[in-house]
């Protein structure tokens, strides 16, 4: 399986266009990413061939949408690698499957409980843990990482007999460090917490082996790893699906219903209540297939080479402070103390490059990095030499010319 840039990017018409008069270079991968010809397609030939509703039985349709709709959620249990498909929970994407945690382990909470995150988290694996704890009375502490993400012994005191919860990121989406999760993992495990794992930022590059990692939680969202937008997943253990009590109610989810009482259906469809997103779900697993069928190390490798090309050249730069590490990462995150990052954004914008400046979602660690926002540009696997070349001549330019102002 030889990795192939240029034909792999033919895989991904959308590329091929222009963009303020400018080829087109879509550096906002962290963002979402873009979705090849196998999962367009796949969508269309689900409408044109298959669209019915799901479980619902009784008619050719119907069996054919259920049975493509069940076989995508084998295909997601396998690409990260989880013991059973009813492990894996369908949701809008990873802010629902948090949410989804959030409120179904609320009964289990109690006043003088801990909840511990990270200081890289999206607010995403942030505020639904801020607003558990307030309806509860439990307090959220915050493991305090910094740019480097180097886990140091003293973070162990971070985890008591009182830590119920710890949520941390695989990877930060606005800095693009891995977190040190073996160690966190470890600890929190050792302290009997729930522990999930925020991997919107790494599925796309890592390949996931929830088995491996021993989490009780894992999340996604489709539509960062080349799937459609509105479908991620919810995976857990079994027992930590059990204990969650469905914050959604309705069809689906029950298997009897009176006006006295309702039966909850089994794993996974008493997390799931109404009509699931039937074709979000069959293109999610279009996006797992046309990952497997890649050399994913290749993919990997060429994504951080792109990456380490861009910070090589810019490091040079006494005006410009990166906020990303130096190997190993798939964006970079910078600023420039003289122009504003909205300014470079537009500049960037005008010669057809799509990156993306602000707070990404982190506002705790913008104020940690001192900064208000970062300009980021995010790679993924169809990015090009080309791109990242232009990218660094480009944003170069722009900080030349907004100096000269
Ligand atoms: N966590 C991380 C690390 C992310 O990068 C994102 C998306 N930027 C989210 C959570 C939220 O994902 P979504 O908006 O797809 O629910």
């Amino acid at each position: 399986m030889a990795f192939d840039p240029l034909s792999l990017r033919s895989q991904f018409p959308i590329l091929t266009q222009q963009a303020n008069g400018n080829p087109l270079i879509y550096l906002d991968n962290a963002a979402t990413t873009q979705k090849p010809l196998s999962v367009i397609n796949g969508i269309q030939e689900y409408y044109l061939t298959a669209n019915a509703n799901v479980h619902r039985g009784a008619h050719f349709l119907s069996d054919r949408a259920t049975n493509q709709f069940e076989l995508a959620r084998k295909q997601v249990a396998d690409f990260i690698k989880a013991p059973q498909d009813s492990h894996i929970i369908w949701t809008k994407g990873t802010t629902e499957s948090i949410n989804l945690v959030a409120y179904g382990l609320e009964h289990l909470i109690q006043q003088g409980d801990e909840i511990l995150i990270t200081s890289l988290e999206h607010h995403a694996n942030l505020v639904p843990w801020q607003q558990l704890a307030f309806r509860t009375g439990a307090r959220l502490r915050v493991l305090p990482l910094t740019s480097d993400a180097q886990w140091q012994e003293e973070f162990a005191h971070y985890f008591t007999e009182r830590t119920k919860i710890f949520a941390a990121t695989q990877v930060s989406n606005a800095i693009g460090v891995q977190t040190p999760l073996i160690k966190m993992l470890q600890h929190a495990q050792k302290q009997g917490a729930f522990t999930l794992i925020d991997g919107a930022q790494a599925v796309a590059h890592y390949p996931v082996n929830v088995a491996e990692l021993d989490c009780d939680f894992y999340v996604f969202s489709g539509h960062k790893m080349y799937g459609p937008t509105g479908i991620g997943v919810l995976y857990g253990k079994h027992h930590a699906l059990e204990v969650l009590m469905p914050y959604q109610t309705g069809g689906e989810m029950v298997s009897h219903v009176s006006y006295q009482a309702t039966e909850f259906n089994v794993l996974p469809y008493r997390l799931e209540a109404g009509t699931p997103h039937i074709e979000g779900a069959i293109g999610l697993a279009l996006a797992c297939e046309f990952l497997t069928q890649q050399d994913r190390e290749a993919l990997l490798t060429w994504e951080q080479a792109l990456t380490n090309l861009v910070y090589l050249r810019l490091q040079k730069e006494a005006n410009l402070e990166i906020y990303s590490p130096e190997t190993n990462s798939t964006l970079i995150s910078l600023s420039v103390p003289n122009s504003h990052i909205m300014d470079l954004n537009q500049y960037l914008d005008s010669q057809g490059i799509g990156v993306r400046a602000g707070s990404h979602c982190a506002h705790p660690l913008m104020a940690q990095l001192g900064v208000t926002g970062t300009l980021r540009a995010s790679f993924a696997c169809y990015n090009t030499l080309d791109e990242a070349e232009r990218f660094c001549d480009v944003l170069l330019n722009a900080i030349d010319l907004l100096n000269d102002e």
